[in-house]
């Protein structure tokens, strides 16, 4: 249901962001039969879920910090998106170089606790590298002494997303992009929320029973919006999130030819450091920066790059120029509580609900990995706090219900690591080769028959949408993602009736590319 056309309703939940998180709630609201509605100022996954390391992970480093149990539910989490979606969520191995024979003891004890802790959904047995093996698998890599082998999942971020808004929309959400959260207020215990349709440039009220503030790093803008007005409290006076910035480079596949990911776990300064493959590339990050702001785009800090360029080199021996870079980008975390002048790598990853207010939650924090526990958390917290009457349809078993174009695990004859293809559609792959165009290559393999089916059945508006996250040319070659746009625009203008964008993605595509 569009939301112009009903005014009046009163819906259960209005869950606000888009990303991981506020689609992870729409999803479990919908499959408990609640009336839901999700908007999302830009687009799914425009914020930080498209922008991850795209590791479906159990978080080995926590074990370091003796978080178990936070380890343990992201490890049966990372079982159940590989079951939910195999077409975009696969098991990858990953290989630890050890400097010294007792660091790679030490981290060889801890890989073996890691796979112990995931029990009998683990993917595979973590094993000991000799030198001559890892010289076969990495040429080159200076001072490892023998290394380990180890297994976790990888996705594909911005499509993960889209699959979860398409199966909130099959489960009877009303899933919105391109609409923002102008204004909250809470009267005669309803919220009314005014929104702005970026496409018309409207300005329409909702009304729902409850709000979810499911806007990852910008969480206190929403609650300052909602609260500073209505509620002399302060509630929102204090602020929940720390923005921690991570940069991510992309070089060709040739210039870091690895088959299997590579996890450097103490850089030079005791950072993390992973080289993986991804959709025909390579991608290499990240870094743990904290930040005062959260901007829409946020730009790689030159300390950042250096440190990128410096550990590619002397942790895995490939020396990298300016120009061999392809795309970088950078996404911004949002880690709950305040740095107060602490590593921000030392915060907490864990995710936090809290009950602002009556019928007012926020939910943020986390990882990508778990955003199925947390929004199945979320809403048991809201019926605890009999903010929500127990579901009409019980608790929704978002655990088992494949996600929209989800084929069989069997069926899957693509790996992550291939160049994208229409595979990353799924089993929706027919109605896209049935669609005009279906031959018609615009580059990169991107298809005209793919931009008219995002613009219809996948909520593209602009070139941006299409090129950043229907299909990832922004993410993997920004030079060559200018290029396709001019053609995509025109698609996109045919199909929506609407302006593309074209001048801010063509903006934006200099921004991803680094000045040599
Ligand atoms: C560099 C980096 C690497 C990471 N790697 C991994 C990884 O490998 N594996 C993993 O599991 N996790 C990873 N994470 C963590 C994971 O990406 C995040 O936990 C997750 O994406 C957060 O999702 P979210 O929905 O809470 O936030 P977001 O994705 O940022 O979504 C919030 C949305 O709210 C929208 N919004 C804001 N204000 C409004 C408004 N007023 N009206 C409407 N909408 C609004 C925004 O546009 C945005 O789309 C990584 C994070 C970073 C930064």
């Amino acid at each position: 249901m569009g939301l112009a056309e009903s005014p009046s309703k009163i819906w259960d939940i209005l869950v606000v962001g888009g990303g991981a998180t506020g689609l992870g709630v729409a999803v479990q609201a919908a499959l408990e039969g609640r009336q839901v509605a999700l908007v999302e100022a830009r687009d799914f996954a425009s914020g930080t879920s498209s922008r991850s390391t795209k590791l479906l992970h159990g978080g080995v480093r926590y074990l370091a910090q003796g978080r178990l149990h936070l380890v343990r539910e992201a490890l049966r989490e990372r079982a159940i998106v590989l079951g939910l979606a195999p077409h975009l969520a696969q098991p990858l191995s990953f290989v630890v170089p050890g400097r010294h024979w007792f660091s790679w003891a030490w981290m060889g004890m801890g890989l073996k606790l890691y796979q112990w802790l995931s029990g009998r959904l683990s993917l595979g047995r973590t094993v000991a590298l000799g030198h001559k093996s890892l010289d076969r698998f990495l040429p080159g890599i200076p001072a490892a002494v023998a290394a380990m082998r180890y297994w976790d999942g990888q996705f594909e971020d911005a499509r993960l997303a889209l699959a979860l808004a398409k199966t909130a929309r099959a489960a009877g959400a009303s899933v919105h992009n391109h609409m923002q959260v102008m204004a909250v207020r809470y009267q005669a215990q309803i919220w009314h929320v005014d929104l702005k349709d970026a496409r018309t440039g409207q300005v329409l009220t909702q009304q729902a029973r409850c709000l979810v503030n499911a806007t990852g790093v910008w969480v206190d803008g929403l609650r300052h919006m909602a609260f500073s007005a209505n509620e002399p409290r302060g509630v929102a006076q204090v602020p929940l999130v720390t923005p921690s910035q991570g940069v991510h480079v992309v070089v060709a596949r040739e210039r870091l030819c690895i088959e299997e990911a590579v996890l450097i776990p103490h850089t030079a300064d005791g950072r993390v450091l992973f080289a993986v493959p991804w959709l025909g590339s390579t991608l290499i990050g990240t870094t743990d920066t904290p930040r005062e702001d959260a901007p829409l785009e946020p730009r790689p800090l030159d300390e950042e790059l250096a440190f990128l360029f410096r550990e590619t080199r002397q942790a895995l021996g490939v020396a990298l120029e300016k120009s061999d870079v392809r795309s970088v980008w950078v996404g911004l975390r949002p880690l709950v509580g305040h740095a107060a002048g602490s590593a921000t790598s030392q915060m907490s990853r864990e995710h936090l609900i809290l009950r602002d207010a009556p019928c007012f939650f926020t939910i943020t924090g986390g990882k990508w990995t778990t955003y199925r526990s947390m929004a199945a958390e979320l809403l048991q917290t809201m019926v605890a706090s009999a903010d929500l009457p127990a579901a009409p349809f019980g608790p929704g078993d978002t655990a088992h219900h494949r996600l929209h174009g989800a084929p069989h695990a069997d069926e899957v004859t693509h790996s992550l690591h291939d160049a994208p293809g229409l595979h990353l559609w799924g089993t929706e792959a027919s109605q896209v080769l049935a669609l005009p165009g279906a031959a018609r290559d615009l580059g990169m393999g991107l298809t005209e028959a793919m931009v008219r089916f995002a613009a219809r059945h996948e909520w593209a508006l602009t070139v941006e949408d299409m090129l950043a996250r229907r299909w990832r040319a922004l993410f993997l070659d920004a030079r060559q993602a200018a290029c396709m746009a001019p053609a995509v625009a025109n698609l996109l203008a045919e199909e929506t009736g609407l302006d593309p964008q074209l001048d801010s993605f063509l903006h934006l595509c200099a921004q991803y590319q680094l000045k040599t």
